[in-house]
């Protein structure tokens, strides 16, 4: 059975990526996210990620908002179309 050492001194098992005695992130681990208790809100207090995968990431965000800009374009035209139909300009 492996483990990691926690910050508070207890010894977690390498499954888990959160000490269940101070709910404190294993080290490492690529985002750091405090939960609270309903699961319903996320709070991420720390952004750890090696340079290459950030700039993959942020390439797939770049390509990604093409179809959302044309998304949006769309959502406009269709908007400004029925404003200009329903004011008598
Ligand atoms: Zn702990």
């Amino acid at each position: 059975m492996e483990y990691w050492m926690c910050e508070c001194g207890k010894k977690v098992s390498a499954n888990s990526t959160v000490c269940p005695y101070c709910r404190t992130d294993k080290p490492g681990v690529a985002t750091k996210i405090q939960s609270v208790s309903d699961g319903a809100r996320v709070v991420v207090t720390d952004f750890d990620m090696p340079f290459l995968s950030m700039v993959g990431f942020i390439m797939k965000w770049a390509l990604a908002s093409i179809p959302a800009l044309i998304g949006l374009f769309v959502l406009f035209a269709v908007f400004g179309a029925a404003i200009k139909a329903l004011l008598p300009l």
